[in-house]
């Protein structure tokens, strides 16, 4: 995001010079270290959504498909199970710097396929991609120390990995480099809206001579997925997206042997205390919930204030959101991207019909014009929010705040845990003691201390409650990939 005070209104421009990041007319299968088309023959678009312009053509993987990189998996755990733990960092340290060359390109593939602002994808997204691979990469040969008492940790086997759309090729590097420094071989799906920088890593498993089969890459959607995590020869799934097909995958693996880590959807709470820096805070409201248009599974989209500094911080965020730039997600400038789909559009506004129905009062105060085409929100936030409304309980995954107060900090700890979610919080206050007391009774899988939307390899994500289990990043990430 911009600095609060450095932009005044505009009205949106194109970005004037453009990189072409090589987008092939039509994308095949990666199974078995080769691209392959799919048995059943079926297509689906990929469409820019900033202007609805079609990219390309992807295979969409059928049962059949999925047996065959199943297989594919299985024949290379074989002898990458045996590999020497330095040569399997050979490969992940490669395939890090290989990333870390192709950044660029990467960063424009995602923001045309995604829709996010080329400063997220160049500056965030790619480079703890690398960061990812370069940590793992440390591990390969460090997995007998890293659990004491466990002297053998080994690999646990095929790995079935379901990611989302928000964060593609961040995701994909959650799941892979873990599952392939213990020693694990995997099938990954993107998501169907987003499947083109999967591909493009596949061709960087190509260029390092990664053995074929320890990674495949399937296109597809929902089916697909079903097929792959519910695959009988998968010995371990893990599972980014929806709380609701979360449930559905925990349920299909109950009683299978299959070891399963989930991590699921969230309604965090971003708390202000009145001894906070308010401007600070502000500036982490924005980074909690308008960083990526919302589309973020731990953002902090349920705001309380402590009462007393209610209307200072309303007053605040809406001439900080004057400041947002929307549009173009190719311009280096852009604050706020175009919304993934037209479908997620559709959902975030029907969210907003039924916020302001149930009472609760918008702002909305920019007045920048937006792009004729591709899907776009204004971000806003909603004040005068009830705990029952459906904007304060279900996750949106749009740029849309719900605000609410509280008076004492008791309070505020009893309605930030009011959800069923337990992904992420966060705290803003001067007080150390409060810091720590509010801290360990938040009910969250990470808290935030007068920061918002941190991350790093080195920390371990994912939630509590109905935001999933298990963990990924640093020490704890491996468990989830070992047998121990
Ligand atoms: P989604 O659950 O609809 O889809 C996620 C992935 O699952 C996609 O690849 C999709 O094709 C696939 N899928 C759909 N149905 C399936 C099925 N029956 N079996 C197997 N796979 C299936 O979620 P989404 O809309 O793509 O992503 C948004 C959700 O992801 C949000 O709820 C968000 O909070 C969550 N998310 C969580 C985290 C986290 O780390 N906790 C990170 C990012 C996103």
């Amino acid at each position: 995001m911009n600095s609060p005070t450095a932009t005044p209104e505009w009205e949106y421009a194109p970005a004037p010079e453009r990189f072409d990041p090589g987008i092939k007319d039509r994308y095949r299968l990666f199974i078995g270290g080769r691209f392959v088309a799919s048995r059943g023959r079926k297509t689906f678009e990929t469409i820019n959504p900033a202007t609805e312009a079609v990219l390309s053509r992807c295979d969409e993987a059928n049962s059949e498909d999925v047996d065959a990189a199943v297989a594919a998996a299985r024949a290379a755990f074989r002898k990458w199970s045996r590999t020497k733990p330095k040569e399997r960092a050979k490969y992940l340290y490669r395939i890090a710097r290989r990333i870390q060359e192709r950044s660029r390109e990467l960063a424009v593939l995602e923001t045309m396929d995604g829709g996010k602002p080329i400063r997220e994808s160049r500056d965030v997204d790619i480079p703890l991609v690398a960061q990812h691979f370069f940590h793992h990469a440390g591990w390969c040969d460090k997995l007998q120390y890293a659990f004491p008492g466990a002297t053998d940790p080994r690999p646990i086997g095929v790995c079935a990995q379901v990611i989302p759309w928000n964060f593609p090729l961040l995701m994909l590097a959650w799941k892979i480099a873990p599952a392939l420094a213990c020693g694990n071989t995997v099938v990954l799906k993107p998501a169907e809206t987003t499947p083109l920088t999967a591909l493009r890593f596949a061709e960087i498993c190509e260029e390092c001579e990664l053995p074929a089969g320890v990674v495949n890459i399937l296109t597809g959607a929902g089916e697909t997925g079903r097929h792959l995590v519910e695959h009988p020869d998968v010995d371990k799934v893990a599972f980014t997206g929806s709380t609701a097909v979360g449930k559905r995958i925990a349920a299909s693996s109950a009683g299978t042997g299959k070891r399963l880590t989930l991590e699921l959807g969230g309604k965090s709470p971003n708390i202000i205390f009145a001894d906070a820096s308010i401007d600070q805070a502000i500036e982490g409201i924005v980074q909690g919930i308008w960083f990526n248009q919302g589309h973020v599974c731990c953002a902090g989209s349920r705001l309380f204030v402590q009462e007393s500094v209610l209307s200072e911080v309303i007053a605040k965020l809406e001439r900080r959101l004057r400041t947002l730039r929307v549009g173009d997600p190719l311009d280096k400038n852009t604050d706020v991207g175009a919304i993934n789909s037209g479908p997620q559009l559709a959902t975030i506004q029907q969210y907003l019909t039924e916020g302001t129905a149930e009472g609760a009062t918008m702002h909305q105060p920019s007045t920048q014009s937006l792009p004729d085409k591709g899907f776009w929100c204004q971000p806003c936030f909603l004040s005068d929010v009830q705990p029952n409304h459906v904007i304060a309980r279900e996750e949106i995954f749009g740029p849309v705040l719900a605000v609410m107060s509280f008076r004492t900090p008791e309070e505020a700890i009893s309605r930030a845990n009011d959800t069923r979610f337990g992904l992420a919080a966060g705290v803003w206050t001067d007080k150390g003691s409060k810091i720590f007391e509010v801290a360990s009774r938040l009910q969250a899988g990470i808290v935030w201390l007068n920061t918002y939307n941190r991350f790093d390899a080195t920390s371990p994500f994912g939630g509590v409650k109905e935001s999933g289990f298990g963990r990924e990043g640093g020490l704890h990430g491996l468990r989830g990939y070992l047998s121990l």
